[in-house]
């Protein structure tokens, strides 16, 4: 495994990390939700993602419980939330980023993980409701109360985290260090332009999500339908419309062909493009079956295979490099 500094901040993180989104407590058993830690701790990761939403709180509950059980040094291993959508409430108090919300969902937070403190609290989403000085002295408060270490945000634009680092600057208050986006070939905008000033000038970190679009960048949907995947789950038909399209499939088996060329399975190709991505300090890795994981966990070295050549044979088969408007 290799480590990074998370953007600017002190704070070491694997390349590699493991999320618990639509899988821990929903789509697998707790016991499943225990292997895939295993796995992921022995291999070197040491980073879990987490969010108040995930499963209404209970994905938080499951990781805390496994963390327990195991007992690792609470000083080898990073774990984060992130409030905005709240954990099942639907009145106005119970989501968002004001002081309010940002206070209860970190408390609850730290009573269903069973710990002191949180390594990453993330903004979920912007909050256009709040001004953008509350959430940042919330977050700025929280670090200082020690339940929190380091904070960031998730599909913030540029200009968003840029006013949040400014009014931190101005007050002396501690500032986002990271930000969290979907990063895939097939979704590369923010990543590759948009954040791009970012990443020199105040030393963003990324934590990117989705890096197999779902699971359509392993293949397995380019023939039939499979049973028992994230995208034949009930109430995800927008996330299937969103990710299968004839389009990406027609694109996706000209990847698998490439991949196959240079002995890579493509879920192993697609993550270690991800990985090529200096600006990418984290992939977070999903996976509902140990085998998947055990498997995308060979993207690290793989990378190594990714040479300008291939590089420039998985660009021209994907046909969508933003284009950056300084070109
Ligand atoms: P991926 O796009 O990698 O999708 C993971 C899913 O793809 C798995 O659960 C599995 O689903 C399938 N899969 C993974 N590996 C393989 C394989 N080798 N072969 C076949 N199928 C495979 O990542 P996620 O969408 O899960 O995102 C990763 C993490 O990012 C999340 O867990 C969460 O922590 C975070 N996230 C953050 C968001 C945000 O807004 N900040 C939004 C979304 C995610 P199955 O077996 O069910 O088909």
């Amino acid at each position: 495994m290799e480590y990074t500094n998370l953007g600017k901040s002190g704070l070491q993180i694997s390349r590699l990390s493991l999320g618990s989104w639509l899988t821990f407590g929903k789509q697998i058993g707790d016991d499943v939700a225990e292997r895939l830690m295993d796995i992921a701790y022995d291999n070197g990761i040491n980073f879990f993602d987490n969010a108040e939403v995930y499963a209404h709180g209970k994905s938080e509950e499951v990781m805390g419980a496994i963390l327990k059980k195991k007992n690792w040094s609470r000083d080898s291993y990073i774990v984060s939330s992130k409030v905005f959508f709240g954990a099942g409430g639907q009145l106005p108090t119970q989501k968002g980023l004001s002081r309010k919300h940002i206070f209860e969902a970190c408390e609850q937070a730290l009573k269903r993980f069973q710990l002191d403190y949180v390594d990453l609290f993330l903004c979920h989403r912007p909050d256009k409701q709040t001004p953008i000085e509350e959430t940042v002295w919330s977050m700025h408060q929280l670090i200082m109360q020690g339940k929190i270490l380091y904070w960031g945000t998730s599909e913030w634009s540029a200009q968003e985290i840029m006013e949040a680092h400014m009014f931190a600057k101005q007050n002396h208050l501690i500032g986002p260090i990271v930000e969290q986006p979907e990063y895939n070939m097939f979704t590369r905008h923010k990543v590759e332009v948009e954040f791009s000033q970012i990443y020199k000038t105040v030393g963003l970190g990324t934590t990117i999500w989705s890096p197999l679009a779902s699971g359509i960048l392993s293949g397995k949907y380019n023939d039939a339908f499979p049973t028992d995947t994230r995208l034949g789950m009930d109430g995800l038909d927008w996330l299937k419309e969103k990710n299968l399209t004839a389009e990406r499939i027609s694109v996706v088996k000209k990847l698998n062909d490439l991949a196959a060329s240079i002995d890579l399975s493509l879920p192993v190709l697609s993550l270690a493009w991800c990985l090529k991505n200096p600006n990418v300090s984290t992939v977070i890795l999903g996976a509902s079956k140990e085998y998947q994981l055990t498997e995308n966990l060979k993207s690290m070295e793989a990378k190594e295979k990714l040479s300008t050549e291939i590089m420039e044979q998985i660009e021209e088969i994907l046909g969508n490099k933003p284009i950056h408007p300084a070109h």
